[in-house]
């Protein structure tokens, strides 16, 4: 029906400084209320640090990774020093069973600590009874 689209193709945007950023010099810390001045970024230095640290907790996942690799250092540090498991429930009497796991006598959801003495050693099947009387949580 005689439509026309006009498109407008002007190459002018292009010219306007658009590739040339007017240079800046220093503009405040995007933190409310800090007083610093900063040439590039978001944030002072100080800020940014902050900043980034929250970003971190939030996720999770500084902690929780430290927790790990400490957590896996004195698992083997401890099946290294107590190579047989415990056999809590009597379940491999005058067996002796090579320990594959370490476990939380006091679970840590339970306030246990990861200290020697509330760890022992366990076969992968004590561990595993363990783990499912304790509806499933991985101590
Ligand atoms: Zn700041
Ligand atoms: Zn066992």
């Amino acid at each position: 029906m005689g439509t026309e689209w006009s498109i407008s193709t002007s190459g002018r945007l292009a010219d306007k400084g658009i590739v040339t950023m007017p240079r800046r010099s220093l503009y405040a810390c995007h933190h409310p209320g800090c007083p610093e001045s900063i040439r590039e970024g978001r944030f002072c230095p100080a800020h940014e640090k902050k900043h980034q640290a929250e970003i971190d907790q939030r996720r999770g996942s500084a902690a929780s990774r430290g927790y790990d690799a400490r957590w896996r250092r004195l698992r083997k540090m401890y099946l290294a020093a107590n190579p047989i498991c415990v056999d809590p429930f009597n379940d491999h009497p005058g067996q002796v069973v090579l320990a594959t796991d370490v476990d939380h006598k006091v679970s840590k959801s339970k306030g246990g600590t990861s200290r020697w003495d509330n760890l022992e050693s366990l076969c992968h099947t004590c561990h595993s009874k363990k783990t499912a009387k304790e509806d499933g949580r991985w101590g």
